[in-house]
């Protein structure tokens, strides 16, 4: 049996970094750029009002000076001619401050009679003035690999660039085996239940880009596992989910490799999830969960996001453990590594009562999985441990 750190290096191994393609802006949020952008023009490309009010001279700036307004520039709509002195132009936010003027007097600190105005309230040091190109100028760069957030897209809109060069999604096939599985919304048999993780993990890795399908449940007997591997081909990675085990209905390893597959390793020192195969067939990953609901789930934080990010060419594919202090007390840990599911809050973080491999409810409220070295002795409440969120 090898450690989760070898196991990952194994993985990642079976996959590389992806191939790019050209998504509108628009749909670019939450995908992977590919390569560096740069501004095309200067933000903003004029100076600009940051404030309603008037354009005047600075020097000419104080309590009790009078002005005569000599015309107007609105945001769209520039003054195109010269403020001199004892001159104001009218101006509101975002509009091109007009030639000869380099100070907005603020509307609250003006008093207006016609088209005479007055500075009746101390207008202050501040110029309320955005200078030309200082939020970015032509050039400005967003370096790749970068996952784009809502801000990203919005600054790539402001610098004009319609079209974003992003690494191609993961395609992922998801196999359910289980004669005991039915989808939601289906009606069970008496001794059956229905495929959850399936969904949990379709969730899990969509959330770190990849796309995701779904394929029928397989049965288990070989021809219902071959044909679900039949569909899954043109995949970048397939997950089965069970089957993985060496009970009399545990075929996932006997008819994959009969398919082809080249092992790279199975079974992890973890728990839960120690039944995990994993190796390539053809030109697609594949890797085999164990299939009870929250092994499966575990495994998808440990293994398959990190293969996601990878396809993905994001630099950090690992999330780095954090630590916290424990607000109750952990007993001695067994021979393998142990992820339990915890919960964290400002005070600190506590494992979960029930550790149980089946217990879906008990990973819903859990925010955390708490990672205790092979050993660990027991601890008390206030030591310090490691967590990865989830
Ligand atoms: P197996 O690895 O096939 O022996 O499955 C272990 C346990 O996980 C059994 O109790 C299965 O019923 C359950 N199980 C397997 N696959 C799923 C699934 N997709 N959704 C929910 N439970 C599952
Ligand atoms: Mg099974």
């Amino acid at each position: 049996m090898i450690t989760v750190e070898e196991a990952r290096a194994l993985l990642f191994d079976l996959v590389a970094p992806l191939d790019t393609e050209i998504v509108p802006l628009h749909e670019a949020a939450g995908r992977i750029l590919a390569e560096d952008v740069r501004a095309t023009r200067d933000q903003p490309p004029f100076a600009a009002s940051s404030m309603d009010g008037y354009a005047v001279k600075a020097t000419e700036v104080e309590l009790h000076a009078m002005f005569k307004v000599i015309g107007e520039s609105a945001a769209g709509q520039r003054f195109d001619d010269k403020v001199g002195p004892g001159q104001a132009v009218r101006i509101f936010t975002g509009a091109p401050v007009p030639e000869g003027a380099d100070f907005v007097v603020i509307q609250e600190d003006t008093d207006r009679r016609g088209d005479l105005i007055t500075i009746t309230d101390d207008p202050g040091s501040k110029t309320n003035i955005r200078p030309a190109g200082i939020d970015f100028a032509v050039g400005t760069r967003i370096a790749a690999p970068r996952r784009l957030r809502p801000e990203d897209i919005a600054l790539m809109a402001a610098m004009n660039l319609p079209l974003v060069r992003v690494t191609r999604k993961p395609e992922i096939a998801l196999i359910s085996t289980g004669d005991e599985l039915v989808m939601p919304g289906e009606t069970p048999g008496p001794d059956q239940i229905i495929a959850s993780n399936t969904f949990g993990l379709k969730a899990l890795l969509e959330d770190v880009g990849a796309h995701v399908r779904i394929l029928p449940i397989a049965q288990d007997t070989v021809g219902s596992l071959e044909t679900a591997f039949g569909l899954a081909q043109d995949a970048d990675l397939v997950v089965t989910i069970g089957g993985a085990s060496v009970g009399d209905y545990d075929l996932v390893a006997d008819v994959s490799e009969s398919l082809g597959m080249e092992r790279a390793f199975y079974k992890i020192r973890m728990r839960p999830g120690k039944p995990l195969m994993a190796g390539r067939m053809g030109d697609t990953a594949m890797v085999g969960l164990p299939g009870n609901p929250v092994s499966a789930m575990v495994c998808g934080y440990l293994f398959l996001a990190p293969m996601v990010r990878h396809m993905l060419g994001q630099e950090q594919a690992l999330t780095p453990f954090r630590r916290a202090r424990l607000t109750a007390p952990l007993g001695k840990n067994g021979p393998r590594e142990h992820y339990m599911r915890a919960v964290l809050d400002e005070n600190g973080i506590r494992a979960c009562d029930d550790q149980d491999s089946s217990l879906l409810s008990v990973l819903a409220q859990a925010n955390a999985l708490l990672v205790r070295d092979p050993h660990d002795p027991e601890r008390p409440a206030g030591d310090e441990v490691q967590y990865l969120p989830i």
